[in-house]
């Protein structure tokens, strides 16, 4: 059966076609600038990479050119066989503990929740409905980010303020990354060969959360009502003492909504080290750059701090996966942070951490936990979500 994963963004539509069961990749590509001067798309397919610029007025013309593409490639013989669409959608509220076939009742409370992800959701609704509108006899999956943290209990969601705040105004943590954050738990599961496992996982890219998994289920997460809590990020604070933000407001006569842009825009590892890519950052610190320097300690400090956490939490732990950017590629940055965790018995593998981009263990065989790096593939659980529910 063939699904389509989809990822919209306000002027981008990311997109995979799946052959499912088998999980194997048709095609993906992506269309940018949709609605702007300038606009093209992007297809991979059987390794080869095409670029056409073409006048994207809408998503649903970009749906349309994908499904001639598909016809011309002789992917599909006609619409009819993409059979299922799944749609990213980056903020499920309280409402959706897992993905669900879309219906006006579901576009209904992604819109409602709007304000908690004021560019994302409106951007899912946008693309669903121009799937809707092209794909009529698919099914319509919502897949939610927010939906795998749903079973943390309420004493780790609740933050310590005026109840009302969450009754009347819906704020508690959520959590993001969640679509990842599953799909590198399962897939370490299958690893281990059990399923009542004790979990790290690590997504550290330009966005960064970790999350505290039992049984297969979130039992914390690092990221809050907002990506903009946890770890340092690429461009974001994380946590900070929530008073810096009055503060800095009447000292630096800033309005709430420009320490907002500089606390998720030019905050974090850009702050601190003027680079907001690892890979910069470990150029400075190989040329000997405080700066750089600093900034990394700071980021795998607040790493460490929270897998020590979730440690304590989970009464143990039997695995950690990294992933994610960083994760996945910074031979460094999971150096640092194992040689960090030393305390806790772990013992790296130097020879396997050297390694980026691939699934591999990390640890050496005595180490009292074992270290993975698992690739994320938020796209493959987007259509593996979405075949399960056809
Ligand atoms: P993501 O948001 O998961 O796509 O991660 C993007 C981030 O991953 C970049 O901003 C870099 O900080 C990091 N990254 C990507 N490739 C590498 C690499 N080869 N070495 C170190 N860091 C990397």
């Amino acid at each position: 059966m063939k699904v389509l994963s989809v990822n919209a963004g306000s002027s981008t539509l990311k997109f995979q076609l799946f052959e499912m069961p088998e999980e194997s990749v048709l095609i993906q590509g992506s269309f940018e600038r949709i609605g702007e001067v300038g606009s093209f798309y992007t297809i991979r397919i059987n390794g080869e990479k095409i670029k056409k610029e073409v006048d994207l007025k809408n998503h649903g013309v970009a749906f349309e050119i994908l499904v001639n593409e598909l016809i011309e490639n002789n992917i599909v013989n006609s619409l009819e066989d993409i059979k299922a669409v799944g749609h990213r959608v980056v903020q499920g509220g309280s409402y959706f503990d897992k993905s669900v076939v879309i219906t006006d009742d579901v576009i209904g409370k992604i819109d409602e929740l709007k304000p908690l992800a004021p560019l994302h959701n409106p951007a899912a609704i946008t693309g669903i409905k121009a799937a809707i509108e092209v794909f009529k006899d698919a099914v319509q999956v919502a897949v939610f980010d927010t939906a795998f943290h749903q079973t943390m209990p309420k004493y780790n969601y609740l933050y310590p303020v005026p109840y009302s705040w969450y009754e009347d105004y819906s704020v508690r943590k959520y959590g993001a990354h969640g679509t990842s954050h599953k799909y590198v738990s399962e897939r370490l599961n299958n690893i281990l060969g059990k399923t009542d496992t004790k979990l790290i996982i690590c997504h550290i890219g330009s966005g960064c959360s970790i999350t505290a998994i039992e049984n297969g289920k979130c039992i914390n997460t690092s990221m809050g009502l907002t990506p903009n809590a946890g770890l340092m990020m690429g461009t974001r604070c994380g946590d900070i003492d929530a008073s810096i933000i009055p503060y800095i407001s009447k000292k630096a006569n800033m309005s709430l909504d420009m320490i907002d842009h500089v606390l998720n825009k030019e905050s974090g590892l850009l702050a601190i080290s003027t680079h907001n890519d690892s890979r910069d950052i470990e150029d400075g610190i190989n040329n000997g750059e405080e700066r750089c320097i600093l900034a990394q300690k700071m980021f795998v400090r607040k790493v460490v701090d929270y897998i020590a956490k979730y440690y304590v939490e989970l009464n143990g732990v039997d695995a950690i996966a990294f992933t994610a950017g960083i994760g996945e590629n910074s031979i460094m940055t999971r150096k640092d942070i194992m040689e960090e965790l030393k305390v806790l018995s772990v013992v790296m593998d130097e020879d396997k951490n050297n390694t980026r981009g691939k699934e591999v263990l990390i640890t050496k065989p005595e180490s009292k936990i074992a270290c993975y790096v698992i690739p994320t593939n938020e796209e493959l659980m987007i259509a593996k979500d979405t075949y399960n529910l056809v």
